[in-house]
């Protein structure tokens, strides 16, 4: 038995389990199993807490600081133009909050802030202020944000009911008590200020549901459900603009919210939950009979990010891994688990097989603009067949 960390259902088994290790979206591995529990009370899959929680974000979590230039792709058109998270974040971020002349903006959990950075290169009447729960990212903070508009570890006491409106991208999905952490949000805005929160979308982006260190898989209807628990009307929910991903506007109540649920909504984020979990023991399995396949032989994995690393967690020791084959240019000319990651186009031609390590609901779609990957003597293996 586990307490839904949304609504505090008690759920009485795990939906999928998988042994380790598990794998961060960080791209490292823990030593601990997978369990996925999804609450047919809310709507809401979770995972266990990692170990050493506080730790593994203080000093474990150095997403992008390596180099300054370094960003997660987030698209790439047909011209092979290159667009990043974070400029398209910023963007989706800007026409959201809408925010007014001079408003007091907070960047809560906000890393390097880069997000909000480019929200003030475009807007710079805004008053940035950033928070996190680390003190890794202060460097880059330097210059641009006053040191009385920076906080780690805990924000301060004169925060409270300070800020117009807060934002907080890609956090949520790692907190033990996401309720907890949008009312402590809740405090430090203005009477009906506005909090934007951005997340993955897990029946969108079915790789989220085994991201170790991701405990939260947040529906449509679990979401709505912590956003009243934690004293917010939603006034968007955007599925669309970032494709995988929650963009929830939400506004302070001065009122107590009623944490109505829709049944309908719940019974569709169920039934989604345990098709995900579906398509993982699958996956796993079949993953388990292409290592045998090609055991010894040369294989590359397409992609260095969650899908690739996954694949290579279940395959690696089987398969002559020649290289990850990843568009991201920041990528390229690095290794990842020991392996050089390469241009798509630099596949080694005496590879066998292709893994495919995408989004199996775009995968196909976006091999198929690559051409010079389909070829003789070279078996694409896809991890949804
Ligand atoms: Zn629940």
């Amino acid at each position: 038995m586990t307490p839904c960390r949304v609504c505090s259902k008690e759920i009485a088994s795990p939906a999928y389990e998988a042994p380790a290790p598990a794998l961060t979206s960080i791209m490292t591995l823990l030593d601990i199993p997978t369990r996925v529990f999804i609450c047919d009370g809310c709507g809401h899959a979770q995972c266990d807490e990692i170990p050493d929680i506080k730790g593994f974000y203080d000093t474990g979590y150095r997403i992008s600081l390596s180099s300054e230039d370094h960003d997660q792709i987030f698209a790439v058109k047909p011209d092979g133009t290159v667009i990043y998270r974070t400029d398209h974040q910023a963007e989706i971020s800007r026409n959201l909050l809408n925010l007014s002349q001079g408003a007091k903006l907070l960047d809560y959990g906000a890393a390097k802030a880069t997000t909000l950075r480019k929200m003030v290169a475009a807007r710079p009447d805004i008053e940035p202020h950033v928070f996190d729960v680390s003190a890794d990212y202060a460097p880059a903070w330097e210059g641009w944000i006053a040191p009385d508009a920076q906080a780690t570890y805990e924000a301060p006491k004169e925060w409270a009911g300070r800020f117009d409106a807060a934002m907080s991208h890609f956090v949520i999905e790692h907190v033990a008590d996401p309720v907890g952490f949008i009312s402590g949000i809740r405090k430090l805005l203005k009477p009906h200020g506005t909090l934007l929160l951005s997340m993955p979308d897990v029946s969108a982006n079915p790789g989220d549901m085994t991201v170790a260190d991701h405990v939260n898989h947040f529906s449509e209807a679990s979401l709505r459900r912590a956003l009243a628990a934690g004293g917010f009307e939603v006034s968007v929910l955007d599925t669309t603009s970032f494709p995988g991903a929650f963009f929830v506007v939400a506004v302070r109540s001065e009122t107590p919210v009623k944490e109505e649920q829709d049944a309908d909504l719940v019974r569709q984020a169920v039934d989604r939950g345990l098709e995900i979990c579906d398509f993982w023991r699958v996956s796993a399995g079949g993953l388990e009979k292409q290592a045998a396949n090609f055991r010894g032989r040369k294989a590359a994995i397409y992609g260095a990010g969650f899908y690739g690393s996954w694949i290579f967690s279940r395959i690696g020791k089987d398969v002559e891994v020649t290289a990850f084959l990843d568009q991201n240019p920041n990528m390229q000319n690095a290794t990842h688990f020991g392996h050089p990651v390469t241009a798509p186009t630099a596949i080694a031609e005496d590879a066998e097989a292709l893994f495919i390590g995408l989004n199996p609901l775009k995968a196909r779609a976006a091999l198929d603009n690559m051409p010079y990957l389909h070829k003789p003597g070279l078996e694409l293996v896809w991890l949804d067949s």
